[in-house]
């Protein structure tokens, strides 16, 4: 049940926009409100369920608790994926009249596996309005294959599996279609759009969009024991903390602590926007949740002393090809549980004191636990829990699902760690 619900989501959320809205439209379902930042705040009352958006493409939900000291249980994740995104005046012409979209890499993808899919488009195109500081946004995604990006045939390059370095501007262009007689080539993917949102091309002014593949996720495995997706990293974690948060409004309407659902965005990107963890976004959101509450900076102070972050960004799992690029003694196996992530020069935030919180967590959900360090030749990632803490000091654990081919254009997570990892977040929210 969880895992297909996984599953639609991940095929719906197909682009850090998409993914928010379908947070959102969740949140809502449940009877969580918006709250707008630029607008005054009512009174919050205890048991009171809000989520605020930033930029369209972050989400910040909370049910307050009734003690305003008591601290805030925060999950957080990322909705960005590594993905390609279209650059303005993109439409370019190739060879035999094929038109082709100028594209720019975002984050980190393993160009390979973006060849020979088709794929479409999803994110945000914003129109002309009668005040300039305030356009219009909508959200889009086309769903429709529309999108190639061909490999070239090993004919013409007889070396290519003994290792073939990717230009990404040469070798990435996606090919959109032929160019007809008579057709302008500018402009052309805004008529795309405004034939998508029913608006004069005239009034789209730009667009941030980003190209996916449009293949649906699915189970595979003997016992299809494993989930074969895009955008596992991070919806995966976004979807476990966004279901644990929902059983949790049910469960108990009422908790001291408040409970937080964190979802940042440009993760992939170092985390430095105003709707990324590198940003003071979630901090404001829980000043202004204080005061609302009726509390004041020190109340503050009580609550941040009192709080307990999960930063849940999947990890790697022993790969079965590659054993020796792990850690001799800390290599998580997918299926065996989530995992908690620690590093020596503190790129992630666990620490013993961390980490054993999670644990007990585990043990009270019943769930099997695993820990993953970087082998000590291979340089790691980092990820949102260090770098929020320079905004606020949290206590706090790095922690997250194994899975295969990171940053791939499909990778590869197991079934049970997703349960067990919905069960650990549904106990935390529940202490
Ligand atoms: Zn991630």
């Amino acid at each position: 049940m969880i895992t297909k619900d996984l599953l639609s989501f991940l095929d719906e959320s197909t682009c850090c926009f998409t993914a928010v809205r379908n947070v959102v439209g969740r949140l809502e379902a449940a009877g969580f409100r918006r709250l707008d930042m630029s607008r005054k705040w009512p009174v919050i009352h205890e048991g009171a369920k809000y989520y605020v958006v930033k930029n369209d493409s972050a989400v910040f939900a909370f049910i307050a608790g009734n003690d305003i000291t008591a601290g805030f249980k925060i999950i957080s994740a990322h909705s960005d994926s590594p993905c390609f995104r279209v650059k303005p005046q993109p439409e370019m012409a190739g060879g035999g009249g094929c038109l082709r979209l100028n594209t720019e890499v975002y984050g980190g993808p393993i160009l390979y596996t973006w060849f020979d899919r088709p794929l479409s488009l999803a994110g945000r195109v914003v129109l002309r309005s009668d005040d300039p500081l305030h356009p219009v946004t909508r959200i889009v995604d086309l769903q429709e294959p529309l999108l190639v990006i061909p490999h070239l045939a090993i004919h013409f390059n007889r070396s290519v599996n003994d290792g073939n370095p990717l230009s990404k501007q040469r070798d990435m262009m996606p090919v959109l279609g032929f160019l007809k007689e008579g057709m302008e080539k500018e402009g052309l993917l805004v008529k795309v759009l405004a034939r998508a949102l029913e608006c004069a091309p005239g009034d789209i002014l730009d667009f941030d969009l980003c190209l996916y593949p449009v293949e649906k996720s699915c189970l595979t495995g003997l016992d299809k024991e494993f989930i074969s997706a895009a955008r596992i990293d991070d919806l995966e974690m976004v979807h476990a903390g966004l279901s644990a948060l929902l059983v949790s409004a049910k469960d108990e309407p009422q908790q001291p602590m408040t409970r937080v659902l964190a979802v940042f965005d440009n993760e992939e990107t170092g985390s430095g926007t105003k709707q990324g963890a590198a940003s003071p976004v979630l901090l404001s959101v829980m000043r202004r949740l204080n005061e609302n509450l009726g509390g004041n900076e020190d109340t503050f102070q009580q609550a941040v002393a009192n709080s307990f972050m999960v930063s849940a960004d999947n990890g790697h799992g022993l790969h079965p090809n590659y054993e020796s690029k792990q850690d001799p003694t800390n290599h998580p196996i997918l299926g065996r549980g989530p995992v908690i992530k620690s590093n020596a020069n503190c790129k992630y935030m666990t620490d013993a004191d961390s980490s054993a919180v999670f644990r007990m967590i585990c043990d009270k959900a019943g769930v099997p636990v695993q820990t993953f360090v970087n082998h000590s030749d291979v340089a790691g990632g980092s990820t949102l829990g260090n770098i929020l803490t320079s905004q606020i000091e949290l206590r706090g654990v790095d922690m997250g699902c194994p899975q295969w081919a990171m940053h791939s254009c499909r990778e590869t997570a197991a079934v049970a760690d997703h349960i067990y990892t919905v069960r650990a977040f549904t106990t935390f929210y529940n202490l």
